[in-house]
């Protein structure tokens, strides 16, 4: 790639939409030329909250800067997400007077990641979360003023984003577009176009595309809109998120995560991963998952959790991991595709460690309340007869201090289900996040399968990686990584090419 300086760029830039010839894998017998519709500096592919601090942190630096997204609307996952955001270093730390420091966060983040976890990447998260913070707020997104002690993390260092994910994604898009970025919704990135010696030149897309959800795979069937080449003068970014929406991929990847529930957005495909595979990218880590449920898993200990032939099958004290994998195993033992139920009582209810946070989950109508045993059995379809005979077992164990699956009764503070009123809901683990993705380096530069080197001038960030986390994720530490891989990556892109 020829140096420029940035005065050059920003007058070529401003010269978009001139059709360049430039070769494509071309032989020296057999040169195809691509006359590019457009021309810009950067392209990003994807609108998440990866994709936007990267773009918009280029925009900010004058640079010609497109961001694509393929669905209708923007944001895909960080616009569903709370945002929930670890930050080492903060200014909230810093009021509270909290001890905090790289080495501890790292420690957490490694705990979890059990070693599979690429250290190099944690470290980046780690140390610069408050970097990626403070850039956030510069761009306009607004943070709560409490901190959040969350599970896993040695002190209080979650920041909470007001409003969530998808106002924090409006404001940062409104200051990217001031800044002079620009975005095209409804336009799908199909493949990276490449030159003779390899380096990427651009993307081919299509503009006006519909994603169906009405396709069994949209990325294979999908022939919406019209073809369109961009020109990447300086590189290619994949901010596309992660695929736990793609059944099909995510159960060759790994078959146990073919039953498992998800919340994400419909987008969450694996077509991107697939496309930068192609262009000679390594995908890793795919197999791993990190689970949810739709409420706070050390909870699920004060009540019990029965199958669709109402009966218990697994001890309910356990991580999300190790829980969903039992659940997910004993579904597709007894050949069902119904998730389990969570019944607590009264009194299990409220030992939970946020009743307030329980009560919200009525009031969203992901829990319910019933009065006797009759409505919560009619309500779910669970059989009532085997389920007061589940309970009656649960409740002798009690009793003599010994329960058949082996659960801490103590620990669950000796809660039975035997007062009015009952609450439930499905015990579905839920795969939000997948931790597996393309294989980067530390400046963020798509690594190749063959000899592990960079793919010149193509970049990936946010959920698309893997190897960040590891076995699982430390909760609210997505969002850093995507805060600070997206920004690192900007910065790597504005020093390497010298603008
Ligand atoms: C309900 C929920 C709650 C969560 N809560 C938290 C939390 O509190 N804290 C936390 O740390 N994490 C949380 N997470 C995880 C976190 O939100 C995501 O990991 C993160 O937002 C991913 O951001 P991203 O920028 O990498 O990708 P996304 O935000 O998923 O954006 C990727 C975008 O790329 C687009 N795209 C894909 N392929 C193409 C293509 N070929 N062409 C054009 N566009 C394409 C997609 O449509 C999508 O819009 C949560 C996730 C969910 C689902």
């Amino acid at each position: 790639m020829q140096k420029l300086s940035r005065r050059g760029f920003i007058k070529l830039a401003t010269a978009s939409a001139i059709s360049t010839p430039l070769i494509l894998n071309a032989s020296p017998n057999q040169t195809p030329k691509i006359n590019f519709d457009e021309i810009y500096d950067v392209i990003v592919v994807g609108s998440g909250i990866s994709g936007h601090i990267c773009a918009t942190y280029l925009a900010k630096n004058k640079l010609n800067v497109l961001m694509i997204e393929k669905m209708d609307r923007i944001g895909g996952n960080s616009a569903l997400s709370q945002q929930d955001f670890a930050v080492m270093g903060s200014d909230l730390q810093k009021k509270e007077n909290i001890q905090d420091s790289v080495e501890l966060f790292l420690k957490d983040l490694n705990k979890v990641g059990q070693g599979y976890n690429h250290k190099e990447q944690s470290l980046r998260l780690a140390k610069h979360s408050n970097e990626a913070y403070e850039f956030a707020k510069s761009c306009g997104i607004k943070y709560s003023d409490k901190l959040k002690f969350l599970g896993g993390h040695s002190v209080p260092r979650t920041i909470q984003t007001i409003g969530g994910g998808g106002q924090a994604i409006q404001t940062i898009h409104q200051t990217f577009l001031k800044e002079g970025g620009k975005f095209k919704k409804e336009t799908k990135c199909d493949e990276i176009l490449k030159n003779e010696q390899g380096e990427v030149i651009g993307i081919k897309v299509r503009e006006n595309y519909r994603f169906n959800r009405e396709l069994k795979n949209d990325d294979r069937e999908n022939t919406s809109g019209n073809a369109k080449t961009y020109q990447a003068r300086l590189a290619v970014v994949f901010a596309t998120g992660g695929f736990s929406k793609d059944v099909e991929y995510r159960s060759i990847a790994n078959p146990r995560l073919k039953l498992a529930y998800t919340p994400s957005n419909l987008g969450q495909t694996a077509g991107a991963l697939k496309i930068m595979a192609k262009a000679g990218g390594n995908p890793v880590q795919t197999a791993l998952s990190r689970f949810s449920f739709g409420i706070p898993t050390e909870d699920l200990i004060y009540g019990i959790i029965v199958d669709d032939r109402s009966q218990r099958f697994l001890n309910e004290d356990g991580d999300r991991q190790v829980l969903s994998n039992k659940i997910l195993s004993h579904m597709d033992t007894i050949n069902t595709t119904n998730y389990p139920i969570v019944i607590f009582d009264s009194n299990g209810f409220a030992n939970s460690h946020d009743p307030r946070r329980m009560n919200s989950f009525i009031t969203s109508s992901k829990m319910h309340k019933f009065q006797t045993l009759e409505e919560l059995s009619k309500y779910f379809d669970l059989n009532l007869e085997t389920l007061k005979q589940t309970i009656a077992k649960y409740e002798e164990g009690l009793k003599n201090n010994k329960d058949e699956f082996g659960k801490d009764l103590s620990k669950s503070k000796n809660s039975g289900i035997n007062k009015a009123p009952f609450y439930a809901m499905k015990a579905a683990p839920s795969l939000s996040y997948t931790p597996g993705g393309i294989f980067i380096d530390t400046n963020m530069k798509v690594l190749s399968l063959q000899d592990n080197t960079p793919i010149p001038n193509l970049y990936a960030i946010g959920e698309a990686t893997g190897g960040v986390h590891g076995a699982s994720r430390l909760t609210s530490c997505s969002i850093p990584d995507c805060m600070t891989s997206g920004l690192l990556c900007a910065k790597n892109i504005i020093n390497e090419k010298k603008i």
